[in-house]
């Protein structure tokens, strides 16, 4: 099998796995107990917080609150800057946020906020003179995400934080799930006052995650309940969880092999748009402006779901833009916003690369997927 779907979630690392098992079996006492099993876990559960805060470039391991995902680290994020500013109710986002941030604004949106939504160009960029004439005396919360999953574009959240602050009193919150593990990132420079990761995105299981909540930055707890993470977030700490994210996040500042996997992606896409007709890049042509493991290409006038199927009987695994919207049918919000047209955007599948992944897992796939998409394009009724 090759698996090219490392954005919709990866692997867990083997040495993430060994660090986590113990806590599912002798280790299980609870961090909140004084005795010597709970000081045991709770040293684990602040080692683990030590290593995220490092992976980001944190000034202080206090700034980092463990989650259960990437989706509650948004969604406290949005909502708790907002129940700490009753009279501030406008929101700036964009049109190609994860449903996490996208969905819950529409619901604030109907619930009474005003949302800015800032638009991107054909590329998938922003333009940030939009970002600058959005902002407002009552702008309480501005969600920018760093990387896009569909199409790996980054947006310069470094000048983005520039701008909010120079501007604005608002609270600037990033969306990092998808950058977490892939570029890397040093917050403490930064004017970014929350900062949403996921483990499963870079080698940790699934149901842990994180919130980075500057030190100062003023947030209403999510989860009410007993006083852990220091009363921000109730609930009893995801023990085996929450080590394996401190495990993922130190393998992940340590990995020093991104220049291999910018290489076979470059060598995947580049081969595609040379050799595939019809091929066409979704996202900027300027690859320091992506992640380094993304590549979303359109087959236009044939569907992407029979090219997924089709790879998928040949052992090889692609998304058809996110995840989350495989079974909706609806062509992709963020296609939709870089007005990709229809055809185009029904064609596309998105190629993301990982740790894993070797020079034959592309040079398979460049043998498989040319004749798959001639044989889909020979059948199309659309040609
Ligand atoms: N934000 C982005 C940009 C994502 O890509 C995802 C997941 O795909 C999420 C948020 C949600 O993360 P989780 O699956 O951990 O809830």
């Amino acid at each position: 099998m090759i698996y090219l779907d490392n954005n919709a979630t990866t692997r867990v690392a083997p040495e993430v796995r060994d660090a986590m098992l113990p806590y599912l079996a002798d280790l299980y006492g609870n961090p909140s107990s004084a005795h010597t099993f709970g000081r045991e876990m709770r040293r684990a559960v602040e080692r683990a917080r030590e290593q995220v805060a490092e992976l980001l470039g944190a000034t202080d391991s206090s700034e980092i609150v463990f989650t259960s995902c990437g989706s509650e680290s948004d969604n406290w994020a949005i909502r708790g800057a907002l129940e700490r500013r009753p009279d501030k109710r406008h929101i700036v986002t964009t049109r190609v946020e994860h449903e996490a941030v996208r969905n819950l604004c529409e619901k604030l949106e109907r619930e009474g906020c005003e949302v800015t939504w800032l638009d991107v160009d054909e590329e998938g960029l922003l333009n940030l003179e939009d970002v600058r004439a959005a902002l407002r005396p009552d702008t309480s919360v501005v969600s920018v995400m760093l990387a896009n999953n569909e199409t790996g574009v980054l947006f310069p959240v470094e000048e983005i934080g520039r701008i909010v602050r120079e501007h604005s009193r608002a609270v600037f919150h990033v969306d990092g799930v998808q950058a977490v593990g892939k570029i890397p990132i040093d917050l403490k420079n930064t004017e970014v006052d929350l900062f949403s990761l996921s483990g499963h995105k870079f080698h940790a299981p699934k149901g842990v995650g994180a919130l980075y909540v500057r030190d100062g930055v003023d947030l209403a707890p999510f989860i009410i309940g007993g006083g852990q993470e220091r009363g921000r977030r109730a609930g009893t700490e995801a023990m085996p969880y929450i080590v394996a994210l401190g495990a993922a996040s130190e393998l992940a500042h340590n990995f020093d092999a991104h220049g291999t996997i910018r290489h076979l992606r470059d060598r995947l896409e580049d081969t595609i748009l040379d050799t595939v007709p019809n091929a066409r890049l979704n996202g900027t042509r300027e690859r320091e402006r992506r992640l380094p493991n993304t590549a979303n290409i359109s087959f236009e006038y044939v569907e992407g779901e029979a090219i997924l199927a089709q790879l998928d009987d040949a052992g090889i695994s692609v998304s058809t833009g996110s995840a989350c919207n495989a079974e909706s049918r609806v062509s992709s919000a963020v296609l939709r916003a870089m007005n990709v047209p229809y055809t185009a955007a029904q064609g596309s599948i998105r190629f993301s690369l990982g740790r894993y992944n070797t020079e034959a897992d592309i040079e398979h796939t460049l043998s498989v997927l040319p004749p798959i998409v001639a044989r889909l394009a020979e059948m199309s009724p659309h040609k």
